[in-house]
Formats: C-alpha cells, structure tokens, sequence
C-alpha cells in the first residue's frame, strides 16, 4: 500500500551537531518535502535572512499568535520563544508532502501528542560531548556564555534519546546523509491507524 497522504520528519539534537548540513545535502533526493520555517523571538544572526531561516518576531507578536492558538506546539529554549505554524504544516500534509521539522525535544514531545501516528524522528547528534564542544567554537557565531548554555542544554537533551526513532552520530556527513535519506523515505511509508483500518477492510472485501 503506497500512502501520499503526507508524513512528519523530526529532527532534533544539539546545535553544532550538523542537522542543517545534512538536510541540505539530501533535500533532492527525499521527493516533495516542506521544510517548516519556525517563528522565534530570538534576535536573528549574521546570515540569517527573516522568512527563510525563521519567521523572526517580538514577543508580543509571539505572545499573540499563542493566543489565537496559530501553533502546532512551541517552546522556550535559550531563554527565547520558537514555534512551529499550524496552518503551513496542514498545507503540506494536504499536498502529500513529507513535513520536515528541526525542533528541540519539547516539541518533539508536543508534536508526538498530535500526530504522533504519521511521526518519525530521529536525533542528530556528534559522536561525542569533546566533539560537540570543539564544533560549536569552531562555528564561532556564539559568544562563550551562549556556547555553555548550548552544552548544558545538549546534556540535557541526550538523556531523552530514547524517545526517538532512530538516533543518527553524525561522525562523517556523508554517512549521516545516506542513512538520513533511508530513514526519509520509510518515514513517507509509515501508516496512520485509520489507513490501516481502511485498508483491512478493503483488502478482506469479497470481489
Ligand atoms: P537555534 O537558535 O540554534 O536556531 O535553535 C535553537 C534550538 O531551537 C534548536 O534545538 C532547534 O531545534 C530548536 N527549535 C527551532 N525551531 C523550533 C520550533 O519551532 N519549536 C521548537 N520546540 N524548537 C525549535
């Protein structure tokens, strides 16, 4: 049984750890994708351009769209507030599109709750705590003190691994991207519990 009724890729693990080069490399190989675009309150950094890394607003225009219940879930994290959209993500899913989101473990936690039946996720991580570390200094976008809080929250979210699918060690990328682009794939594959049902029915259905 071949579904095109759209599926959820969640993708999170410690910033540094390669999440954004990995999508980048397989995005042309996973068929029609949405990369859902969160809304931050954070300030935007060198690079970052608003309504393509982020949807970048204050907090009382975040304050606001959490009112009128615009997210799917959202979360404080590094003490500033990230959501993801409802209205995009239903788009895509109408349109058969794989929805691919890089969020923290509290909004895997959320999105699991709603549509956990169509749900894949899978954890990014370096190989090792040394590794993380020397990646984020390299990447020297952050000040030392946002490095620390980076670290202690990476510590924090490896202990949730097992809420995951699947864990990914992004020790050489291209590996990591291959084994990314399986998991993909089958992610397209997994059937929601009503589809099943249907599906018994028919497949028992005299002719
Ligand atoms: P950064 O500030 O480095 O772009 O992202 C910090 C963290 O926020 C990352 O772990 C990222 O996965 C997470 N994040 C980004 N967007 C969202 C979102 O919409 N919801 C949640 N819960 N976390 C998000």
């Amino acid at each position: 049984m071949n579904r095109n009724s759209g599926a959820i890729l969640v993708l999170s693990g410690p910033s540094g750890a390669g999440k954004s080069s990995i999508i980048n490399k397989i995005k042309d190989q996973i068929g029609p994708i949405y990369f859902s675009i969160s809304t931050t309150t954070r300030g935007m950094r060198e690079g970052e351009v608003d309504g393509v890394h982020y949807h970048f607003v204050s907090i009382d225009e975040f304050k606001k769209d959490i009112e009128q219940e615009m997210f799917l879930e959202y979360a404080v994290v590094h003490g500033n507030y990230y959501g993801t959209s409802l209205g995009p993500v239903k788009q895509a899913l109408k349109e058969g599109k794989l929805v691919i989101f890089d969020i923290d473990v509290q909004g895997h936690d959320a999105v699991q709750n709603r549509l956990g039946d169509i749900t894949t996720s899978v954890f990014i991580t370096t190989p090792t705590l040394e590794e993380l570390t020397k990646r984020l200094h390299n990447r020297s976008t952050d000040s030392e003190a946002v490095i620390a809080g980076r670290i202690e929250m990476a510590k924090r979210e490896v202990q949730r691994i097992s809420e995951y699918d699947f864990l990914v060690v992004n020790d050489n990328l291209d590996e990591a991207a291959e084994i990314l682009v399986s998991i993909a794939k089958a992610a397209r594959m997994k059937i929601p519990t009503l589809q099943i049902n249907e599906f018994v029915q028919k497949w028992e259905e005299q002719s």
